[in-house]
């Protein structure tokens, strides 16, 4: 028996999915870029409420998974040195590089530690000042002007030993390069509401300027989703293209320039390295010269070898949507989350690990 409210959305998602399949008639694919929306649909299983004409693609929207073994290996490197301390988030840990992991080397002795936010590193080098203290900065822009902040932090309370490895990555120029890849077909976005609430409406303008593809800015209920699917068809149906912000309730349209002052202030826009999508110009954040002292790889030279990455892995084109987990030969067999191949498999919001968690959906 359900409640009033529990019957509301009942209503509300039988209007959808009911919309969705009238106004879709040829087969489509809508690519969501968000590993939090990736497990969302899963989680709901929003795929199996969904029309059969209607596909659901996840993209690189999971920052530990497109962030390629180069970088790992750097961290890697820098682990092994005697007077560095290593600060991360915990989903780095497991994610192969070349040769090792983090947890790997933390396993060798090496001193690695987990944070919850970039803050805690500051303490940390506060209370040991002969070591060298690297945050591990992986995220998009929803993650990168806490980072940002850090650094002014370490600068206010006059730290010299806190560094950040740099690894920040920016959407919009993925979703540029996905779409001049002839192998990607994709016929709506649903474009993730966390890092629009930074970067607000404008800078996907260009899906529908340049491609013709509409975009929905979408929120993470269950109903949030299931209405961005609606707009998406809505817009598909009438074969128009524009960019709809279906999380007003958190997203403003010019985003928080706050918080992009911050990001401006310490970071520059770099060319950045993707997992499987190479070197994306333009798509990366780099610690400014202003804070140079700041970054590891300035101010802390070393050698790494150059990266290679698992052969038999398939991340980099299921990142791209172009093959689901399951056509990867390691999936659910030599690659599982408690035995991870590729970095898809490793992060809770990786679109590998879902599958894996939730089924292969459809
Ligand atoms: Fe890579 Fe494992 Fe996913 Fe295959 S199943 S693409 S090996 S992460």
């Amino acid at each position: 028996m359900l409640n009033n409210r529990q019957e509301t959305m009942r209503q509300a998602a039988a209007f959808f999915t009911g919309e969705i399949d009238r106004l879709i008639t040829k087969p489509v694919r809508l690519m969501e870029v968000c590993g939090t929306h990736t497990v969302a649909i899963f989680r709901a299983g929003i795929r199996q409420l969904l029309p059969p004409q209607v596909e659901l693609v996840s993209g690189p929207g999971c920052p530990v998974c497109v962030t390629p073994n180069d970088y790992l290996d750097t961290a890697v490197a820098y682990s092994r040195l005697p007077d560095v301390i290593i600060t991360t988030f915990g989903d780095m840990l497991r994610v192969p590089g070349s040769a090792s992991s983090l947890a790997a080397e933390k396993a060798a002795g090496s001193d690695i530690r987990i944070v919850y936010s970039p803050l805690e590193s500051l303490d940390i080098a506060a209370a040991h000042p002969e070591k060298k203290i690297i945050f591990l900065a992986v995220g998009f822009e929803t993650t990168a002007p806490l980072a940002a902040a850090t650094v002014l932090e370490a600068e206010r309370r006059g730290l010299a030993n806190f560094y950040v490895l740099s690894a920040h990555k920016l959407v919009p120029p993925a979703l540029s390069a996905l779409l001049a890849d002839r192998e990607v077909r994709v016929d709506g976005f649903l474009l993730p509401g966390n890092v629009s609430a930074m970067i607000g409406e404008q800078p996907y303008c260009f899906l529908a300027e340049k491609y013709h593809l509409p975009g929905v800015i979408a929120g993470f209920d269950p109903l949030d989703i299931l209405q961005s699917v609606y707009m998406l068809a809505r817009q598909i149906h009438a074969s128009t293209a524009i960019v709809e912000n279906q999380y007003r309730r958190i997203v403003r349209h010019e985003g928080n320039p706050a918080a992009r002052q911050v990001l401006t202030q310490v970071y520059e826009t770099v060319d950045a390295a993707w997992r499987g999508m190479g070197v994306i110009p333009a798509s990366g954040l780099g610690v400014n010269d202003r804070y140079r002292r700041f970054n590891a790889l300035a101010a802390l030279p070393l050698q790494v070898e150059k990266a290679s990455e698992q052969a038999a892995c398939r991340c980099g084109e299921v990142l791209r949507g172009i093959i689901k987990p399951a056509d990867c030969l390691l999936f659910g067999k030599a690659c599982v989350p408690e035995h991870p191949v590729g970095s898809c498999m490793v992060s809770v919001e990786g679109t590998c690990a879902a599958w894996y968690k939730y089924g292969a959906g459809k």
